[in-house]
């Protein structure tokens, strides 16, 4: 069960992910935990990787595929894995496929979470933590008794800069310029599957279990 897991930001991709991972014996791999791994296990690839992000520069293609590579030849993936966050470009998606043609594999599925811009804004825009015990809210979906307040500590409720309405509208804007491609790529290699994430967490699940056995 070779997946990609694909959503804006506010999707609930890691929520849908942590519940794959729960029901189904495939490994997450989030290109964020890859990264730390390899430089961790200080290899070859890890340590180019990590010259690059130590200077603030995105790490190149090249490495970043070499440390794909090398995670996907682990045995834990011999039954299939759970990509989250890679590929993000057409250009990694074809590399992504000429690694797995070398390891005899395919992807199976890339699901598509998707969610109304204005129902993404409003989800992201909504998040505020406790400024002293950090404990998160929602002023829609999970308020705080009294508004600013924290319900833990007495502390005091404040938004992240990220999810300013401003900063979150461009996140979205550059996400969807770089990701629409990529939906086609898969698109036209009969893989892709869009999910309405605007809906209960478990719904949204069932769905994608619908989609995952049919593989
Ligand atoms: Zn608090």
């Amino acid at each position: 069960m070779n997946l990609i897991l694909m959503g804006p930001p506010g999707a609930g991709k890691g929520t849908q992910a942590d519940l794959i991972k729960a029901s189904y014996p495939v490994p997450h791999i989030s290109t964020g935990d890859m990264f730390r791994e390899a430089v961790q296990e200080g290899t070859e690839l890890g340590l180019k990787a990590k010259s690059f992000m130590d200077k603030g520069q995105l790490v190149p293609d090249e490495v970043t595929i070499g440390i794909v590579e090398e995670r996907l030849a682990q045995p834990d993936c011999k039954e299939g894995f759970l990509l989250d966050g890679f590929p993000r470009t057409t250009v990694q998606a074809q590399a992504l496929d000429k690694v797995l043609s070398r390891l005899n594999s395919k992807i199976e599925a890339a699901i598509n979470i998707f969610v109304p811009d204005e129902v993404l804004i409003q989800r992201t825009t909504g998040r505020v933590s406790c400024s002293q015990c950090k404990s998160l809210y929602h002023i829609v979906f999970n308020p705080p008794v009294k508004a600013g307040v924290c319900d833990k500590c007495g502390g005091e409720l404040i938004q992240r800069s990220d999810d300013q309405e401003e900063t979150a509208r461009n996140r979205l804007k550059v996400y969807q310029q770089q990701t629409s491609p990529l939906l086609d790529y898969y698109e036209a290699h009969g893989v892709l599957h869009s999910i309405d994430g605007d809906r209960d967490t478990l719904q949204v699940f069932a769905d994608i279990q619908a989609v995952l056995a049919g593989l």
